[in-house]
């Protein structure tokens, strides 16, 4: 008999500790948890009490003691033209000659390592070897500029920072060394050691006394055995910032227990993954999609992860598949973004590789319009599966789960990531009263209530009062349980559908409507000479504020005459959809929108600039030659 999806989530929340303690058995413990969940002290939630296990443990050592010549690590880099494979039993030794070096190196358990890392294997070592010993890895995404790492370095205070000479993107290297240097000038905080990858793509200075050589210690320690650190559940694991898109980010601290329950969950029930598979996420180890579902997720599960680094477009816009085809991939995870960036390019690129293993493509990290997920859809013949979550809450929170034994699978729809995973008791709000939207399509603040599911954060690194005020009272006045916000406007239809209207500080205000940017935004990219676009409410002294479009047009206009006529179709296109009110005043054409290093679209940078505003921490921001377009184009 099947269970309909909604009475399954159901239980997961009303028999909470029975539906995780099962979930728990997915993972080896040392000694079982005593508790499953201690919700004892809102809005701070312990899973899995008392319970002892290690990431590294779960993520290597169990694989390779039972099938050590499998796949575990495949690293291909399109940037130096590398390939390498590594089974679970090389896996378990490059680790272990890592936490050699660390732990030689003065770091013990609880000690922060700061990891400034292009995508290569030893950014994986560095991770699980951190994990191995039960030090914090904080990573950094490789390529950040000094500012934004010093201000990391001096947050986590890392006693070791585990680098490299270089990176590269489309070709270009990006020296790191001196960024590092300069970070570490920069900041409060000295760590006392620096341990240097050297992939030999740009010459650097080495600091006496300070910096060690990678090569030379691997080989001094390696084959010393270095056990598995048997850690109670809630220590802390690793510490991770969100993207910055709406403000100065946030330092997200995960703990060991939750977090290999909740992955090893969420391999098989969401992504449908099987041991001895290959798992193929495009995200940078940068992000929460690379620490979930590049490193420790798919290993967890036994299955092979793909570590790439390289852009999707070089050699040409087929690379991506070719990896599916050349090894096998069965389930793969990538975002909107970049499939925007493959729309730009020949559709019969698609078509040129054997896809036949690949039997479904997840994406998150920014809406899925409904064009562009139809295109992707068309062009492999795969499900598209759309999921939302954030750094916070470490694996999905709205998708459509196929893969639950004796429970009904949910259809997608288009349009809306899915419905609440099990494990989260997620409510829509009204943003003034705190009031529950009970009734379907009204819109409201997506919220999750006390507890947090297992994988989710715990706090805000070694700031307890900023978890509480930051997540737990943004929204007021509903009693019964503390609520986290996500800070996203969602709305469920009457099938329990949820769809994201954007974020909350999103919403514009013209002549007392109040519309979300989102909205126009996903009827103006339904416009088919348009690429990409991103709407803002900029302060009008007549409307209070009205819309301001930026379009990226399939191929830039080349006259004004064109460039005023696309711009008539758009603004007539949004006033038949959505109304005059919520007409843009302009539509700008661009050739590139602002975005951070994890590809969401910088709003916030795009209506300070339109406002003429200081556009704030721009440190996250990908491409600066954007913005400059855009103030450039504001002035003409
Ligand atoms: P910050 O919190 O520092 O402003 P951020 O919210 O961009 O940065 P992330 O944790 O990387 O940092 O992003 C999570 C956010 O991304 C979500 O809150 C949501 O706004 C957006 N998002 C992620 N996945 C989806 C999705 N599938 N559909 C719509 N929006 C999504
Ligand atoms: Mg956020």
């Amino acid at each position: 008999m099947t269970e309909t999806y909604a009475d399954f989530h159901r239980r997961s929340l009303t028999e909470r500790d029975a539906f995780w303690a099962e979930q728990a058995q997915r993972v080896d413990w040392q000694t079982p948890p005593q508790q499953i969940c201690d919700a004892s002290k809102p809005p701070f939630a312990r899973w899995f009490v008392g319970g002892t296990t290690n990431l590294c443990h779960n993520a290597v050592d169990r694989h390779a003691a039972s099938r050590p010549a499998d796949r575990a690590l495949i690293w291909v880099s399109t940037e130096v033209g590398q390939e390498r494979v590594y089974s679970f039993a090389e896996l378990q030794a490059e680790v272990e000659a890592m936490a050699a070096i660390l732990s030689a190196q003065g770091v013990s358990q609880g000690d922060r390592v700061l990891i400034y890392l292009p995508m290569i294997p030893e950014a994986a070592f560095a991770m699980l070897a951190c994990a191995r010993i039960g030090a914090i890895h904080s990573v950094v995404f490789g390529g950040f500029a000094s500012v934004s790492l010093a201000s990391r370095i001096d947050d986590a205070t890392p006693r070791l920072v585990i680098s490299a000479d270089a990176g590269s993107r489309a070709g270009k290297r990006l020296a790191y060394k001196p960024l590092l240097d300069e970070a570490i000038t920069l900041a409060a905080h000295k760590p006392a050691r620096v341990l240097m990858v050297d992939r030999g793509l740009a010459a650097f200075e080495r600091v006496a006394g300070r910096d060690l050589d990678y090569a030379e210690l691997r080989q001094r320690h390696w084959g010393q055995p270095v056990p598995c650190a048997w850690l109670e559940s809630n220590t802390p694991s690793y510490t991770l910032y969100t993207s910055g898109t709406t403000g100065t980010p946030k330092g997200v601290q995960r703990d060991v227990g939750g977090y290999a329950v909740a992955l090893a969950t969420s391999m098989d029930w969401i992504f449908g993954g099987k041991p001895g598979e290959t798992y193929f996420s495009t995200s940078d180890i940068g992000w929460v999609v690379g620490h979930s579902y590049i490193v420790y997720g798919p290993l967890i599960h036994g299955m092979a992860t793909l570590m790439y680094e390289g852009t999707p477009v070089n050699p040409d816009a087929a690379v991506w598949w070719s990896l599916v085809e050349k090894y096998r991939v069965t389930v793969m995870f990538s975002a909107p973004t970049a499939v925007r960036v493959l729309k730009k390019h020949d559709p019969a690129l698609l078509k040129r590789h054997d896809l036949s293993s690949l039997r479904a493509l997840f994406l998150a990290g920014e809406p899925l319009d409904e064009p562009t997920g139809r295109w992707i859809a068309e062009a492999l013949g795969v499900p598209i599966i759309d999921n939302y979550w954030q750094t916070e809450t470490g694996w999905p929170l709205l998708t459509v789960a196929h893969h639950i034994p004796g429970v009904e699978a949910v259809p997608t729809r288009f349009g809306s990531p899915g419905m609440p995973m099990y494990g989260y008791d997620v409510k829509l709000l009204d943003e003034n009263s705190g009031a529950e939207l009970a009734e379907p399509n009204q819109k409201g603040v997506l919220v999750i209530e006390h507890p947090l599911p297992p994988g989710a954060l715990q706090t805000v690194w070694g700031d307890d009062a900023r978890f509480v005020s930051t997540y737990w009272q943004s929204v007021p006045g509903h009693a019964r349980r503390p609520v986290y916000s996500t800070f996203d406007w969602g709305l469920r239809d009457a099938q329990g559908y949820t769809f994201i209207l954007g974020r909350t500080d999103d919403v514009i205000n013209v002549a007392g409507h109040r519309l979300g940017t989102r909205e126009i935004e996903e009827c103006i990219s339904g416009h088919p000479g348009v690429a990409e676009v991103a709407v803002v409410g900029v302060a009008d002294q007549l409307k209070g504020q009205v819309a301001l479009a930026f379009a990226v047009p399939r191929e830039l206009p080349a006259t004004s005459e064109a460039a005023l006529a696309l711009e008539g179709q758009i603004m007539k296109r949004v006033d038949e959809q959505l109304g005059a009110v919520a007409r843009p005043s302009r539509v700008l054409f661009v050739g590139l929108l602002p975005k951070t290093r994890s590809g969401k679209l910088l709003r916030r940078a795009l209506q300070a600039v339109a406002e003429g505003r200081d556009p704030g921490d721009l440190t996250t921001l990908d491409d600066p030659t954007a913005l400059a377009q855009v103030k450039t184009l504001l002035h003409k």
